[in-house]
């Protein structure tokens, strides 16, 4: 007998990600906990094949934020993806059956010089201004909280709403929630051009209703339209961002925090102890320069004496997804249903919860958070200055 039309259920909305990195699997495990049929299209073979395994894993909802620039919008963004993390990693542990290594320690931010205590200063101001907590330690209380910096220290401020994970068990996590939750993980498959139309047909031959595009700093594919006539998605060309970075064995007295300088971060792992990182933009090779590697651990060790002698585990680049604005594009596109998930430049790992958050509810829901609107991917065919101005190089995240 056939169902009448008021109890039959509508099929669920097909969608399709490209891009296996942080922001692409995040998505994905957001839209299938909505109830979309979702694919995952990778070029690698396996995971991790993007930057977000080069990553250090810190979630600076603080330290990045009151450091660099006065973008308020990316900001609330951060802090509000910091604020999804504690939640966004236990069901990802749940789901993806192991740990994440959330660390909630918070950063601890150091001065040795009077020009570091300075800018320390202004750190400790600018938390102040936008509300963010920020506690100046005493030499004491720095000496009790990290025992491992054995370096003199003016001065020192702990941020204690910053936390890190270890960005591979976090994709290895991610992944293992995905398959259990029926998401087809498809590597090998570059995803060079599409068709498009009603529906996007992928070079594979499967069909899909929305797209979400996650490729990170790879250009997005080439869309046609269904008679082959080019269609043009309104986004500017990726930026490529090159990081350097240092991976230590643990030895001797390790960090527990996430200690920033004006130069360089320490960020301890379980596994090991990673330096970092350089910011050179524009660059795209993966190349290593020993110089550089050796300032991470001279610097790291000055001030943790445990580095110095510490054995070199790894020595690594991977490049970040750059905007011309440095903030990320999330929103639709010039081609309706295709959505952007890029330019997460330097917090893709801290950004994507939020960013899953508001694809999902753009797609599934048909509303833009409030939190979205500052990153329309079209924000940039406007003419006039997009709402955020680009940081300058140096080293950090
Ligand atoms: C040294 C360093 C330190 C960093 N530290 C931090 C940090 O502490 N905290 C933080 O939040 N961020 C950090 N970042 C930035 C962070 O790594 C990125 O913002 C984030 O990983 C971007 O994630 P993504 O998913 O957009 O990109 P990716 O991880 O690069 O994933 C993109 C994926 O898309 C795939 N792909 C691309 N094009 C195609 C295509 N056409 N077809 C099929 N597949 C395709 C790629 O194979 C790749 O797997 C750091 C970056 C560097 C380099």
């Amino acid at each position: 007998m056939p169902t009448p039309p008021s109890s039959r259920k509508a099929a669920p909305i097909r969608i399709a990600v490209i891009g296996a990195g942080v922001v692409g699997l995040s998505v994905a495990l957001e839209l299938r906990s909505r109830g979309a049929e979702v694919a995952v299209y990778d070029r690698g073979l396996e995971l991790g094949a993007g930057v977000t395994i080069r990553s250090a894993g810190m979630l600076g909802v603080a330290f990045d934020w009151a450091a660099e620039g006065d973008d308020r919008s990316l900001a609330a963004l951060a802090r509000h993806a910091g604020m999804l993390w504690p939640d966004y990693a236990a069901r990802v542990e749940r789901l993806g059956g192991g740990s994440v290594e959330l660390s909630s320690a918070g950063s601890l931010v150091v001065a040795r010089t009077d020009a570091e205590a300075e800018w320390l200063e202004g750190l400790t101001a600018a938390c102040q201004a936008r509300g963010l907590p920020g506690h100046t330690l005493t030499r004491s209380a720095l000496e009790a909280r990290e025992p491992a910096i054995t370096g003199k220290v003016r001065s020192a401020l702990l941020l204690p709403e910053d936390q890190q994970v270890d960005p591979a068990l976090l994709l290895q996590r991610l992944g293992a929630a995905l398959a259990r939750a029926g998401v087809g993980l498809r590597f090998g498959r570059h995803v060079e051009g599409i068709v498009g139309g009603q529906v996007f047909q992928m070079p594979d031959g499967d069909r899909f209703d929305r797209l979400v595009l996650a490729t990170g700093v790879q250009a997005a594919p080439a869309f046609v339209g269904p008679r082959g006539a080019p269609l043009a998605l309104g986004l500017p060309a990726p930026i490529p961002v090159k990081g350097q970075m240092l991976a230590l064995a643990p030895s001797g007295q390790t960090p527990r925090h996430v200690i920033h300088t004006r130069d360089i971060y320490i960020a301890p792992k379980s596994r090991w102890v990673l330096v970092g990182a350089s910011v050179e933009r524009g660059r795209a090779d993966t190349e290593v320069d020993p110089a550089v590697v050796a300032g991470f651990r001279k610097r790291g060790a000055e001030l943790v004496g445990a580095l110095a002698e510490a054995p070199e585990l790894s020595a690594w680049a991977g490049i970040r997804p750059g905007s011309p604005d440095d903030a990320p594009l999330i929103g639709e596109t010039a081609i309706p249903g295709v959505i952007a998930a890029l330019g997460h430049y330097r917090n893709g790992v801290l950004l994507a919860p939020a960013t899953a958050e508001i694809v999902a509810d753009q797609i599934i829901d048909g509303k833009v958070s409030p939190l979205a609107g500052a990153f329309a991917p079209g924000r940039f065919d406007k003419g006039g200055e997009a709402p955020h101005s680009p940081s300058s190089s140096g080293l950090d995240n």
